[in-house]
């Protein structure tokens, strides 16, 4: 099995809070826990965090992980016009590739929110993956797709899912067909328990949240399964193209 940890970079809890706690303590939780259990991830960072933040993101990417895009300033892009899309997208784009100094391959929208038609402005960008479509919510995606040279890959779970329902998500996570795409983000790992912000965002945090992803990482390398980047599963699944199905 192959597990593609994820890591959704932005200001905390978006849009109820515009504070960073994340970005200062619990980024650097998650890269510790990556770190010890030797696994690359996958971190889809806002151009706004990469401008406010452009040390941290250069240091993700110096571990050896992948940065990829996650919008400018988290704006749902289905709430925006095509050429205001295009607009942000190129920002954020931008931004990461000049902090970075080479091109980007993955792409997620915030809240997972991106419609189909707005596709061509991934690839005017030169993303060959995008990670915007849940298994978990409508229109309930199923494994990856391609789109032309677009790879689709949705993410499988909610991580507020395993923050709550631990028992019972780690039972039925191995389930899933096909990669298994997991996400988490920064301010979970921050104690948000004071906050005024929706139940679901402040329950489990901090701690909690931090001894969850332990257990879900140990719980699949005791199982064999194979952490990948988005990039790396890219490549495979270049090599492998006919095993998936193309989209209409
Ligand atoms: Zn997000």
């Amino acid at each position: 099995m192959i597990v593609l940890f994820t890591v959704d970079v932005e200001q905390d809890c978006p849009p109820f809070l515009d504070s960073t706690r994340g970005m200062e303590e619990g980024l650097p939780r998650v890269l510790d826990i990556l770190e010890a259990a030797g696994i690359k991830a996958t971190f889809f960072v806002t151009g706004e965090m990469a401008g406010r933040y452009p040390e941290v993101v250069k240091g993700i990417e110096r571990l050896g992980h992948e940065v990829g895009c996650h919008g400018d300033h988290h704006e749902r892009f289905d709430r925006l016009p095509y050429a205001l899309a295009r607009m942000r997208l190129e920002e954020a784009t931008s931004t990461l590739e000049s902090l970075l100094g080479h091109s980007l391959c993955s792409f997620r929208a915030p809240n997972l929110k991106f419609p189909s038609p707005y596709i061509p402005l991934l690839e005017e960008e030169g993303y060959l993956v995008d990670s915007s479509t849940a298994s978990y919510k409508w229109p309930f995606a199923g494994g990856p797709t391609w789109h032309g040279e677009l790879l689709r890959v949705p993410a499988s779970i909610t991580s507020s899912a395993l923050r709550l329902f631990y028992p019972v998500m780690i039972r039925v996570l191995p389930r899933f067909k096909g990669p298994l795409v997991f996400f988490v983000h920064p301010w979970e790992l921050v104690d948000m328990s004071g906050e005024r912000i929706r139940f679901d965002c402040r329950l489990g945090t901090g701690q909690r949240a931090a001894e969850n992803l332990v257990r879900f990482i140990d719980y699949y390398r005791d199982r064999g399964a194979e952490f990948m980047t988005m990039k790396d599963f890219y490549s495979v699944s270049k090599k492998g193209r006919s095993s998936l199905p193309e989209a209409i």
